[in-house]
């Protein structure tokens, strides 16, 4: 078993090394508690540095417009991209983040002009709207209806959980839409449409602030589809497909959202440590007590064994392999381990990690969203046992 990387990984995490140096280490004393509050000049100037060090579509295939250097580099890159505060929350990086739906590598040139190549050249964004108000977890469950009427389709219905569509860091040019177009066909009747935003008949709700402000997670809404008329061709891939391909895409964004775990554990464990070594009890630092030493060992250990499922994930991916249940356990092993990392970090670090400043609990909401978003733990678990029982492994 050969444990090392690529000449071509390795050149990634350097460059995303130099990245946070150069880039974002000056400015991140000042980076405000929430990414909202960012300078918009400034986030845009990181945001064409980012396109610029060729951190997008890293794992999009190359004839495709992207990189393709690999789920594996993808997660290397957000591993390193938690290192600083300013990447941290990922508003920065955020349409690098999740990479466009796989149909959309294949489709005609229009559409790749219109939906894939502004997302890998970092001049747009696309909201994804699954979730609705009555089905999350259960998405065979949607009601949006899309109804074809000549050469439309007219689209009925709620979503759930868009982030800020006004703010200029989340404001979407497209929304991938998953909708209803053969009722009473669970999953097999749903369909994926590329709509455009704003469009006529589609409104906001209220914006609601989550436990995430840090993120561009922070600010998230309702949107209502009210007779939304749009054109038949587009519609991606075939009628009725929209789940068809979805599971490489999870695969994929499932392993990276570990990934990102991973190297948000590894900052909240630089944190403790250096607390831990300079903090006085008793006559002694704390990292002279056993205890808090075994703590810290266990940490760094649970943040090594998320690191190599990603990286076992992220690597099967790339071999062409299906790697549902790997990608399932990096992402459920990591987002709990992030959390239990952070829970334990900011023990450590005593009352100041309670303090907004030391950004420990809006960090730690972060890592809680990632229990429930791309499939919560639960549904992780399902996939994993589902496979066991029927003979993986
Ligand atoms: C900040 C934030 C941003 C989001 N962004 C998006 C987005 O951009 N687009 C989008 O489409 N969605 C988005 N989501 C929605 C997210 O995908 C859902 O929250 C997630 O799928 C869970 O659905 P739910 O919240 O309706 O929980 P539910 O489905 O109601 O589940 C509640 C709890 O019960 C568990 N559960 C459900 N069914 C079972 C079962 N059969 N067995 C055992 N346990 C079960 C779940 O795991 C969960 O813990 C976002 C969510 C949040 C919090």
């Amino acid at each position: 078993m050969d444990f090392s990387l690529s000449p071509e990984q390795l050149d990634i995490r350097e460059r995303a090394r130099r990245f946070v140096r150069e880039e974002c280490d000056p400015i991140e004393a000042d980076w405000p508690l929430s990414d909202y509050d960012a300078d918009p000049a400034l986030v845009a100037r990181l945001r064409e540095k980012f396109t610029e060090y060729g951190f997008r579509g890293v794992a999009i295939p190359t004839d495709a417009g992207g990189r393709g250097a690999g789920t594996l580099a993808k997660c290397i890159l957000f591993e390193e991209l938690r290192s600083s505060w300013v990447t941290y929350g990922q508003t920065v990086v955020w349409s690098a983040f999740l990479d466009p739906h796989p149909v959309l590598y294949q489709s005609p040139e229009w559409m790749r002009e219109k939906y894939l190549y502004p997302i890998l050249e970092g001049r747009e964004q696309y909201h994804i709207c699954i979730s609705e108000p009555d089905a999350g977890s259960d998405v065979a469950a949607i009601t949006t209806r899309a109804e074809r009427v000549g050469d439309h389709y007219v689209l009925n219905g709620v979503k759930r959980w868009s982030p800020d569509p006004f703010h200029p860091f989340t404001k979407p040019e497209y929304l991938l839409v998953y909708a209803v177009t053969s009722p009473g066909m669970g999953y097999k009747g749903i369909s994926t449409f590329l709509v455009d935003f704003p469009s006529e008949g589609i409104t906001v709700g209220e914006i609601k602030q989550t436990a995430a402000p840090g993120t561009f997670l922070g600010r998230v809404c309702d949107l209502h589809f009210n007779n939304v008329k749009i054109p038949a061709k587009n519609i991606l891939g075939e009628e009725n497909s929209g789940f068809r391909y979805v599971q490489d895409q999870l695969n994929r964004n499932r392993t990276v959202i570990g990934a990102g775990c991973v190297g948000g554990a590894q900052k909240a464990l630089k944190i403790a440590t250096a607390r831990a070594k300079e903090r006085v009890t008793f006559g002694a630092p704390l990292a002279e007590r056993q205890h808090i030493q075994f703590m810290l060992a266990d940490m760094v250990t649970e943040i090594e064994i998320g690191r190599l499922l990603t990286y076992k994930a992220g690597w099967k991916i790339d071999q062409g392999e299906d790697a549902r249940v790997e990608a399932a356990m990096a992402k459920s092993y990591c987002v709990k381990m992030a959390s239990s990392v952070y829970d334990r970090a900011m023990q450590i670090v005593g009352g100041i990690g309670m303090l907004e400043e030391s950004r420990l609990p809006t960090t730690y909401y972060q890592h809680r969203i990632a229990h429930l978003a791309e499939g919560s733990i639960e549904m992780m678990k399902q996939t994993i046992a589902k496979s066991l029982l029927t003979g993986w492994g």
